[in-house]
């Protein structure tokens, strides 16, 4: 099978506010549908399923639409948009969170516009799990679903995250967030675990050591890129999962080599994200540069 697929992607939609040794912004553009949707349009056409509130600023909406991100299924409701807070220690290794405002999320019911329903490949980034399924319901047979979570939703909602992974192809998530869902410290086990909950492939997002990428038989290291300047990591997984995804539907490939492609594509896409606070990066990256 070949051929340019649409990609689909729920997730969130934010103002971030972000602190790293190297500087800090506040209410910035951000949200994991926002990072994924934006590294996956240099590849794919990628339409995004979220909601902002009355407060988000149309620059925000014009800049997606430029990349070009399709908006179609961008709800604006009354009410105040996601907001993030979070801060990174000295090895930028992993965010902690300061503050979750889930704010025009939480009584979001997510609906998947008629333009998007022929999606083969859709991403189910970090969200609610219960939206997660919300879309799942909504889609028709996709060809490949893939998924991602964070930590606030392990803890919180544990039962719901297992069941979204046992229903998509791959999942992704980092590797502190891998063992804190299955309570074990070897990254091999860990995947062994939840490769048997369903999915037939598993990235394990190891932030500067790069991405692991497990099937039943093989694993597969992707290295990150080297680089001299690292300003913020936020937002690194999702560019990694939109390059990843994006590549995959501009292909059409779904086989095992063409994975381990991806999780190149990925790597570069993320390399970029981390250079500069929210999705600055992208403001000016093109398509050379990407090559
Ligand atoms: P990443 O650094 O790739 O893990 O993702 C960072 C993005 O996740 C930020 O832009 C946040 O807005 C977003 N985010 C943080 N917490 C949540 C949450 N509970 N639900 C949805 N998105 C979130």
């Amino acid at each position: 099978m070949s051929g340019q697929m649409k990609l689909v992607v729920v997730g969130s939609v934010a103002l971030d506010s972000v602190k790293t040794p190297f500087g800090q912004v506040s209410e910035a553009l951000g949200g994991s549908a926002t990072y994924f949707s934006t590294a996956a349009s240099y590849h794919a056409q990628t339409g995004v399923v979220a909601v902002v509130g009355e407060d988000f600023p149309e620059d925000h909406l014009e800049f997606l639409r430029s990349r070009p991100v399709d908006t179609t299924g961008l709800n604006r409701v009354s009410g105040k948009t996601f907001r993030w807070q979070g801060e990174y220690g000295a090895h930028l290794d992993e965010a902690r969170t300061l503050e979750t405002h889930l704010n025009v999320f939480e009584h979001f019911h997510p609906r998947i516009p008629d333009s998007y329903r022929s999606a083969r490949i859709v991403f189910l980034a970090n969200i609610h799990p219960d939206l997660q399924l919300e879309v799942l319901e909504q889609t028709q047979a996709p060809e490949f679903v893939a998924m991602d979570t964070m930590n606030l939703w392990i803890d919180s909602q544990r039962d719901t995250v297992i069941q979204v992974m046992k229903k998509v192809h791959l999942v992704t998530i980092n590797e502190g967030e891998a063992r804190q869902l299955i309570q074990e410290h070897n990254l091999v086990k860990v995947a062994r675990e939840i490769l048997k909950m369903g999915p037939r492939v598993l990235i394990i997002k190891q932030g500067g050591y790069g991405a692991l990428l497990f099937t039943k038989e093989t694993i597969f290291s992707a290295p990150a890129y080297p680089l001299e300047t690292v300003m913020d990591p936020t937002g690194a997984g999702d560019s990694f999962a939109g390059g990843f995804m994006g590549h995959l539907a501009r292909t059409g490939d779904l086989s095992p080599a063409n994975f381990r492609k991806a999780a190149i594509v990925g790597s570069v896409m993320a390399s970029f994200c981390v250079e500069a606070f929210s999705l600055d990066r992208f403001r000016t990256l093109n398509g050379d540069e990407i090559s």
